[in-house]
């Protein structure tokens, strides 16, 4: 028997066999060099040239214009929290040095858990006013759970904000943006502040390679953390529009907020992602699952793919709320691809759900401690046979 059970969790979240069966390799003899990945010199021409694919892999499979750049660094979604009110506090100093902090304003949107933490990170921070552009929970039944995409109508976005900043998909309570422009539960573009170069910022952390970021070329900063979608834990993903880019350092002297130099976007892009040791291993193996996934035909193929295992999830989800058992914690049309959320209805219940997807070798199904409930994930490196699987679960 296969002694690797199937792993729904929400990340650090299962990475494909083969690519594991190659690290292992790597890890005793990475490219003939005798030398394993993790004890490698970060400036050893084997491991730049590794970086310079990785980058190829994510520039070409995203369709990344030239007007982005694309850096890897560390500290998590978190440690990006942070990093972009610091570098777009600094760039609206340089081109507006004498506003006050009461005048310089930040938009939030909060559609979840992980986009509030964002935002109390920001106002922690200081230097700019917070504004809330729109709040999901004034929509839900209760006023207190993330359970959809406000209505475009309930969005208010400043005039010329420091940052516009939203979560594409939240983790931890199963809601994502439409990438269809048509869908109610759409980002509204359409009502974002006129002017070419707007400071929009989108969390990817957890959908991050899954599907086409809609709309890549109108965002200033996205970013995600390797550990859902592409690798393990410790490499953060950034893709910054050029203008992001900004002598922190001139800025401080304006009186912007200082920035810790590792989170500087200018000093880890000046240095070609190689300011200080980079996160190696976790690089190596994303490196891998991308050339992985340029083979079964890129982004486009697990587009499809995602698309079919979450169509099969929610409508088996739909048939159990017919009959009673479950009740969906997301409104229709919010739904995440990747982490769906919902709670099985009766005594007892979920522990029997989830003693019988053990039974069957699945773990990890849990929700998050915050929502409870269950929370089936089903990132890239689940097959459609294992999405079949946990569909087919019964309670025992
Ligand atoms: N944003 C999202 C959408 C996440 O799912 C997570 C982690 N689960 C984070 C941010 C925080 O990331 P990290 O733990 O890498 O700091």
């Amino acid at each position: 028997t296969d002694p690797r059970t199937i792993n729904f969790g929400a990340g650090p979240s299962a990475l494909p066999e083969s690519v594991l069966e190659e690290a292992c390799k790597g890890l005793l003899n990475f490219k003939g060099t005798g030398i394993g990945i993790a004890e490698i010199s970060h400036r050893s021409k084997e491991f730049t040239s590794l970086v310079a694919e990785l980058e190829n892999n994510i520039r070409t499979q995203l369709d990344v214009p030239p007007t982005h750049k694309i850096i890897f660094t560390q500290g998590g979604g978190t440690g990006q929290f942070s990093a972009v009110v610091l570098n777009m506090l600094a760039r609206h100093r340089l081109l507006h040095p004498n506003l006050s902090d009461e005048q310089r304003v930040m938009d939030y949107v909060i559609t979840g858990s992980w986009s509030k933490k964002a935002a109390e990170e920001a106002r922690r921070l200081g230097g700019a006013t917070i504004h809330i552009a729109a709040d999901s929970r004034t929509e839900s039944k209760d006023s207190k759970s993330f359970d959809g995409i406000p209505a475009h109508e309930n969005f208010d976005f400043s005039a010329d904000p420091a940052l516009i900043y939203y979560c594409e998909n939240e983790t931890v309570d199963g809601v994502q943006f439409s990438n269809d422009d048509q869908s109610p539960a759409s980002f509204p573009f359409h009502l974002l502040p006129a002017g070419d170069l707007l400071p929009l910022v989108a969390d990817y952390s957890s959908s991050f390679m899954s599907r086409k970021i809609h709309r890549l070329a109108d965002h200033a900063i996205i970013f995600a953390g390797a550990q859902k979608n592409i690798g393990p834990a410790g490499l953060t993903i950034l893709i910054v529009r050029q203008d992001c880019i900004v002598d922190v350092d001139a800025a401080a002297k304006l009186g912007a907020v200082p920035v810790p130099i590792t989170l500087s976007y200018k000093a880890n892009a000046d240095a070609g992602s190689l300011y200080n040791t980079p996160s190696t291993l976790p690089i190596y193996i994303a490196s891998l699952v991308l050339e992985r996934s340029k083979k079964l035909g890129g982004v486009e193929y697990f587009e499809s793919l995602n698309g079919k295992k979450a169509q099969k999830v929610y409508s088996a989800l739909k048939e159990g709320e017919e009959k009673g058992i479950y009740r969906s914690k997301v409104r229709e049309g919010a739904g995440s691809w990747m982490n769906v959320t919902f709670d099985v209805l009766g005594n007892n219940a979920e522990a029997k759900f989830l003693a019988g997807a053990e039974a069957l070798g699945m773990k990890a199904l849990k929700g998050h401690r915050s929502v409870g409930g269950i929370r089936i994930s089903i990132y890239n490196a689940i097959t459609e046979e294992q999405t079949d699987k946990v569909v087919a679960t019964q309670e025992v």
